[in-house]
């Protein structure tokens, strides 16, 4: 699809994702149900056409940080099951009330909190710290645990529901990160079944993440909170994961000049690059400023006309400069260049080579970047 409209665009497929969710669908136990995790802006990709498209394909549980992007996702789908993670401040809970939305809980403090500005009951699940050391009931004692947030079932303007955690390491092929996530697995069901045993059988219990949710798959779970490999990438590249996933996002740009160079001439601030002999360079219109890290000068490559091309010197704000003597085809001002996405060259991959991960590449991609929805 040429997009002669943008200076830099991302492409977001929803035939990639549907194809993620089913993926994921075929492993997960027959009574887990998938909660989609549409913080963040779905990861950047755009929450309302990514929750459009969930909900016509069935998904009814979301997943978000804050009250914000709950009503977002309220406004797209009106009757679905809409999970706050995180802290929301306490003010706020007559709007999560008011909105049916589900908030987490973490602490004690937190619970009287909400209860003394809810004027209806709000709808929570309790949140355990099971090794994760973010958020959550410390959990490490059961008993402790157990009597420590028992008070929550006494509170009047709090309906618990449902109780959850997350794992530290459960993407990870080690074998003591293996040993952790068992034991925080240990800790919230031990912690479950002393509830249920005191008369507080909860309706939902749920710790899986992505990488969870594939390589452990726990049929206790009645709901799996699915993140990243919904949008195509895996948790912890390069280990792969035993399904196949389609990149939803594609990110690309435009061409706006080609020209030639001579031996030792520098190209960009700080003349990181100079020329090792005569060579052939297209500056594209993407920079920083677009989310397409500094830190990728000199290392990351973009596709032109399928060849993969050396970025050279650094990357500008709003432009970087690319090293084409390789391509065999004509390259010209207009044409269109794919950063990353459904081709060889991975968020991923990416990530890798500057040391951080495809969560924050996607993530990170700028307000100023159009998201064009394709089916
Ligand atoms: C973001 C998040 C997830 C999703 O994690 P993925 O690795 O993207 O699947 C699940 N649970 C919580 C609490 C999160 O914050």
């Amino acid at each position: 699809m040429k997009n002669v409209l943008h200076r830099a665009w991302t492409e977001i497929n929803l035939s990639a994702l549907a194809h993620n969710i089913e993926a994921v669908r075929a492993v997960l136990p027959h009574d887990t149900e998938l909660m989609a995790v549409v913080k963040a802006n779905a990861y950047g990709h755009g929450d309302e056409a990514v929750c459009k498209k969930l909900s016509d394909i069935g998904v009814s549980w979301f997943a978000v940080s804050n009250l914000e992007e709950a009503l977002t996702v309220r406004n797209v789908c009106p009757d679905a099951e809409i999970f706050i993670l995180g802290y929301t401040p306490p003010e706020c809970a007559p709007d999560i009330a008011a909105n049916n939305i589900i908030q987490g809980v973490m602490s004690i403090d937190y619970a009287k909190e909400l209860c003394k500005f809810a004027n209806t009951p709000v709808r929570c699940h309790i949140k355990l710290d099971t090794g994760m050391g973010r958020i959550g009931f410390r959990s490490k004692d059961t008993d402790a645990c157990v009597n420590e947030l028992l008070p929550v079932f006494d509170m009047k303007m709090l309906l618990a529901q449902g109780i959850y955690t997350h794992f530290a390491a459960a993407d990870s092929p080690d074998k003591h990160d293996i040993e952790y996530t068992e034991m925080q697995e240990k800790r919230i069901f031990d912690i479950y079944d002393r509830l249920a045993e005191l008369g507080h059988r909860l309706k939902h219990i749920h710790c899986m993440n992505s990488a969870a949710s594939i390589v452990r798959p726990n049929k206790r779970c009645t709901l799996a909170r699915i993140g990243i490999v919904m949008y195509g990438l895996l948790p912890n590249y390069p280990v792969k994961l035993p399904i196949e996933l389609k990149p939803v996002m594609t990110f690309k740009s435009v061409i706006s000049q080609v020209k030639e160079i001579e031996e030792s001439d520098c190209v960009s601030y700080g003349r990181t690059f100079a020329a090792p002999s005569i060579r052939k360079v297209a500056t594209i219109t993407v920079g920083y400023a677009d989310g397409y890290a500094r830190l990728l000068s000199n290392k990351g490559k973009v596709l032109v006309h399928g060849t993969a091309c050396p970025i050279i010197g650094r990357v500008c704000m709003d432009q970087l400069m690319l090293d084409i003597t390789d391509v065999s085809e004509t390259v010209k001002s207009g044409d269109e260049v794919t950063l990353f996405g459904d081709c060889e060259i991975t968020a991923d991959w990416l990530a890798s080579l500057y040391g951080t991960i495809g969560y924050e590449i996607i993530c990170g991609i700028s307000k100023r970047v159009p998201r064009i929805v394709i089916e």
